[in-house]
């Protein structure tokens, strides 16, 4: 065992699964967080009685596999935390009056869309065939390659055998993205569908791998919510004597002979290490926490060129009503669209929290809009004029409710709560740049890079997190930080 400590920077899902590791391996490890809480961009919050969620849709292999030995590991693998998905979500398309259901019973699903559009029958089959070939494939498990600090030769021969099943669906018309795919589809209505049935720069076999899982019962809800699969994890952590201070704020790594020693805090302390582990915003950590030195010409390159997720507004409305039976997903395309800041939104997606006892006292229910917005409009209105931020916030959320009045007549009448989150406020919370909750797009070149965890020229330190996995993701997140430890271990001589 190690005699050595390690300071972590972040209690998000990285920050927490690096501290959980570094534990079980004799590391005396100390994570310093920005929020109030444990969990980053798998938030939550409440509102009076309410408990909104701002986080993790669907929990991916939940049931059986590698990563699912990962949650167990983790403190967090218990059945009674995911409820089953029957269908990935619903689309209804107000100008044509349409409306499409995506079950997770692949057949259904092929005759409904057959039955939605009929012209696109061959294409239809096509996804089909693409998403059984992902199941039960475990491609998400063997998928996750090491970093290059851990990588030995035989690793990519390893990787490449376990998806030899799947290798096909990853080269050709598979990896064209999903907008690319929808433009080969007769049916106009059906391709918007597919465009943003995840995010239209998303490979067509990122698809597959989702709707391969779906059909497995690999993907869940949360039915406590992101405050359900969190603090477990935190608990674990503090149970292996792992220590926690929220509300602080990493200003510096601090580097002596080439080497991290410890951090600085906002608050002037510099608590000390013999290794520090970097899960935050990637930005913030080499250009200002690091001060831009350790950058090799790649990493300048993609920090300046690759693209980010799009960010958020999520609404929750409180609502003293059940909604027992209705679908837990729903993306409206809206036949009149709302105007926000310079966008024309005409998507906007329903999460409806009715599968856990959680988020609401009995009978009532948080229903959630989300869309995509302008984080330059959101940040310059939050910087220069506070009221008018607010007063933006209100009326979008009203604008979105009069909209939903039409599916759910009444329903004003019974909102007790509304919140509205901006990209502003996921920035304030988490610190990932310009509101990127997932860190980078995962377009099919960007998701397929492997991201080194360790700078050139500075020791003992490693980054974790999902500026480091692109795309990010729970499974991903985790995984990066159990990585960070096995490059520590890997230096200190730990099995
Ligand atoms: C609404 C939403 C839905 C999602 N849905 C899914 C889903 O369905 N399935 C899925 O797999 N994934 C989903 N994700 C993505 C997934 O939740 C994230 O990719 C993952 O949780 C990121 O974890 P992380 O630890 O890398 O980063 P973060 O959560 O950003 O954690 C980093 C932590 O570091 C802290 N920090 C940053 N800088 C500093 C500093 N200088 N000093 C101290 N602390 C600092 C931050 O406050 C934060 O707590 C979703 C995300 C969101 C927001």
């Amino acid at each position: 065992m190690p005699d050595k400590s390690v300071i972590i920077i972040g209690a998000g899902l990285a920050g927490l699964a690096a501290g959980v590791y570094a534990q079980r391996n004799g590391y005396r490890s100390h994570i310093f967080e920005h929020a109030g809480q444990p969990g980053g961009v798998a938030a939550w919050w409440r509102r009076g009685a309410y408990t909104i969620d701002g986080g993790i849709h669907f929990l991916m292999n939940h049931r059986s596999g590698a990563i699912h030995d990962l949650y167990r590991d983790l403190g967090t693998a218990a059945p009674e935390i995911v409820t089953d998905m029957p269908e990935y979500g619903r689309w209804m398309d107000e100008p044509s009056g349409k409306l499409a259901v995506f079950y997770a019973d692949l057949d259904r699903t092929a005759a409904e869309l057959k039955q939605f559009a009929p012209a696109d029958a061959g294409a239809i089959d096509a996804f089909i065939a693409g998403a059984r070939a992902f199941q039960a494939a475990g491609a998400f498990d063997v998928g996750m390659s090491a970093p290059p600090e851990l990588a030995g030769r035989l690793d990519s021969l390893k990787m490449l055998w376990g998806m030899r099943r799947v290798l096909p669906y990853f080269v050709g018309k598979h990896s064209r993205t999903a907008a690319e795919f929808a433009h080969t589809l007769r049916d106009p209505v059906l391709a918007r569908i597919f465009e943003n049935l995840f995010l239209p720069d998303v490979p067509l076999w990122f698809l597959y791998m989702l709707f391969g899982l779906l059909a497995d019962g690999q993907m869940g809800l949360l039915t406590h919510g992101c405050e359900g699969f969190v603090q477990p994890i935190a608990a674990r952590y503090r149970e292996l004597g792992g220590e926690i201070t929220y509300n602080a704020t990493v200003e510096k790594v601090l580097v002596e002979d080439g080497r991290a020693v410890g951090v600085r805090l906002a608050n002037g302390d510099e608590p000390r290490g013999d290794a520090v582990i970097a899960t935050g915003d990637g930005y913030d950590t080499l250009f200002k926490l690091l001060d831009g030195r350790y950058l090799d010409d790649t990493s300048r390159a993609r920090y300046r060129d690759w693209r980010l997720i799009p960010p958020w507004v999520t609404i929750s409305f409180g609502v003293a009503r059940g909604f027992a039976g209705e679908p837990h997903f729903t993306t409206y395309r809206l036949a009149e669209p709302i105007a926000v800041g310079p966008a024309q939104v005409d998507l906007v997606s329903v999460r409806v929290l009715n599968y856990g006892p959680s988020f609401a006292p009995a009978g009532k229910t948080v229903i959630q809009p989300t869309f995509e917005s302008d984080w330059d409009y959101w940040a310059a209105l939050r910087q220069s004029d506070r009221a008018a931020y607010e007063a933006e916030k209100a009326r979008i959320a009203a604008e979105v409710l009069r909209r939903l009045e039409t599916y759910y007549p009444g329903l004003s009448g019974q909102v007790e709560m509304t919140d509205v989150a901006t990209p502003y406020t996921t920035w304030r919370y988490t610190l990932n740049r310009r509101g990127a909750y997932m860190g980078w797009l995962p377009t099919a070149s960007q998701v397929m890079t492997t991201l080194p965890r360790t700078r050139p020229g500075l020791d003992r330190f490693v980054m974790a997190g999902q500026w480091v996995v692109p795309g990010g993701g729970v499974p991903t997140c985790l995984m990066s930080g159990r990585d960070a430890v096995r490059i520590l271990c890997k230096w200190d001589g730990v099995r």
